[in-house]
């Protein structure tokens, strides 16, 4: 008879799938429910025309050999399933003058020294305190949250850019070495020196686009839950969580499907999680103090699809911002929109001489298109296009100023909004990365995986931190909830 303890996961993201690879290797029977009819969550890919996009995962760090992702993808079976295309540098156009940020700490630290000749002692403080902040967290030892205690409050308690103020004086070096910005949605009075710090260092050491891409990753790790016989069950909406003397029972799901559970995992926005479960649940002090979380920013995104054999492949991610600071992109008007963006191709081969497609990524709120918020996908109507063909039109003679020919070698486009990222995500608002770190609040805006539901718990990009690093090791905190972490750890470590 078969005896495992059956765990729920509610949601197909990274998060959702990793957590089910961890557990089913540690003898529990998984079920993974996915809302939609493709897993993923933003691993998610599309196709139009021949041509592939990625939605939401374009480059990560820490997957050389030996490091942090490399371990766990090596110990959850699909590192040999992924082929990697390795980025050298990002270029961060600012003030009209780009700048290579190479993707490696020596490369790094000479090539903005030749830029920046007379700030090269702020240049290696950052670079050092970069290191020093990531070396002393759990993320980068693979060790368990506790130690995170050991980074100190300045790292925590101080904004990247209030941090970087009392050292860097050069304020172009300053804005420079945040040009990465947009990945964690950064902004200036809020945004913690240690989620940068985090962010940097793993694409300090190595960044790679996934060959194919990100759905490859996704489709790796289903192959897995299955071979290990998990379950993962698509067009699965969990539309209500069961809780009877303060236990988490089952879930529902289509309103007509129950599942019955020993443990559930909610890999979904927390608001989300809220509104399927009962109210008396959680207490109202824990739902007002996460209901009260603002959501990062969402996204405006392009896709490019080029005509064949017009535009170089760009082995690196072209990061443009306008005025005289990084910092700011979320305080926009409709007349001086967008005031930055990132631009990317997609990774179809080892060897590319040419881009297929491509995708720009600017900033909005979701603010922007709330009159349409009551409608579904492929249902938004004609004023709607309209206004997403006039934004894409903006963009794309802005980019057509900095890449000569851009828009003639447009073939075709598409385009996604903050509800493209709502409707297919459950992000609040189409969130890029779900909730804000807040230094002035850090208590208030940390969110562990326990719950007061003892066999309820919570993993990704809300609850530890965002990207393919932060859910990564999310999942891994997520389940030292259930698994002999210390064991786990060990068996990753070894890799
Ligand atoms: C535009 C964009 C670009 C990005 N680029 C990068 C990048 O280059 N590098 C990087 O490291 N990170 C990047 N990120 C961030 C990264 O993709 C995410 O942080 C990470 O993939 C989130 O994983 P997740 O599993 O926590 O959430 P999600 O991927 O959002 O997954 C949640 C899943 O839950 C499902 N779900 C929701 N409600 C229900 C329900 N009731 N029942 C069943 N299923 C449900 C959803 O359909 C979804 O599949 C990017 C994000 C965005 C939006």
């Amino acid at each position: 008879m078969d005896n495992k303890k059956h765990v729920l996961i509610i949601g197909g993201g990274l998060s959702g799938l990793l957590n089910a690879c961890i557990l089913l290797k540690n003898g529990f029977k998984v079920s993974l429910l996915e809302k939609h009819f493709q897993i993923g969550g933003c691993l998610q890919t599309f196709t139009r025309k021949g041509k592939r996009f990625d939605t939401g995962m374009h480059y990560f760090g820490s997957i050389n050999k030996g490091e942090v992702l490399y371990k766990i993808f090596k110990y959850v079976d699909i590192i040999d399933e992924i082929n990697l295309f390795k980025i050298d540098y990002d270029i961060i156009n600012y003030k009209n003058r780009s700048y290579k940020l190479m993707c490696d700490r020596d490369a790094f630290i000479n090539k903005l020294a030749k830029d920046f000749p007379n700030d090269i002692d702020s240049i290696n403080k950052y670079v050092d305190k970069i290191y020093e902040v990531s070396s002393s967290s759990s993320m980068f030892n693979l060790t368990i949250p506790k130690e995170d205690s050991y980074l100190k409050e300045e790292f925590i308690e101080t904004s990247v850019y209030n941090y970087l103020s009392t050292f860097v004086k050069n304020n172009d070096l300053k804005n420079v070495l945040c040009g990465l910005l947009p990945l964690y949605a950064g902004e200036k009075e809020i945004t913690p020196f240690y989620l940068n710090a985090y962010l940097h260092r793993s694409y300090l050491d190595g960044s790679y686009r996934i060959i194919g891409g990100s759905a490859t990753l996704a489709n790796a790790l289903v192959n897995e839950i299955k071979s290990m016989g998990g379950q993962v069950i698509l067009n699965a909406n969990v539309n209500h969580i069961h809780i009877k003397d303060k236990f988490a029972i089952g879930v529902d799901y289509n309103s007509n499907q129950y599942l019955s559970a020993d443990y559930i995992i909610s890999t979904i926005h927390p608001k989300r999680l809220f509104e399927i479960t009962d109210s008396s649940a959680f207490r109202k002090i824990y739902k007002t103090r996460l209901k009260n979380i603002p959501d990062t920013i969402s996204s405006f995104t392009i896709y490019l699809s080029f005509k064949s054999n017009r535009v170089d492949y760009m082995p690196y991610n072209y990061y443009h911002y306008y005025g005289d600071e990084i910092w700011g992109g979320e305080n926009y008007t409709k007349e001086n929109w967008p005031r930055n963006f990132l631009y990317m191709h997609m990774s179809d081969y080892k060897e590319q001489r040419y881009a297929n497609s491509g995708v720009v990524i600017c900033y909005m709120n979701f603010e922007d298109v709330k009159e349409w918020s009551g409608t579904s996908i492929g249902r938004r109507g004609k004023s709607y296009e309209e206004y997403k063909k006039e934004k894409a039109e903006k963009v794309i003679n802005l980019i057509d100023k900095e890449f000569a020919g851009f828009k003639d070698s447009i073939e075709d486009y598409y385009t996604s909004s903050p509800l493209t990222y709502r409707d297919y995500t459950g992000s609040e608002n189409g969130s890029l990365y779900g909730m804000h770190r807040d230094c002035r609040r850090n208590l208030e805006t940390t969110i562990t995986p326990q719950t007061k539901i003892k066999n309820l718990y919570l993993s990704g990009q809300n609850i530890s931190m965002h990207g393919m690093l932060g859910v990564s090791i999310g999942a891994l905190i997520t389940c030292s909830n259930l698994v002999e972490i210390d064991d786990v750890l060990d068996q990753i470590n070894k890799e």
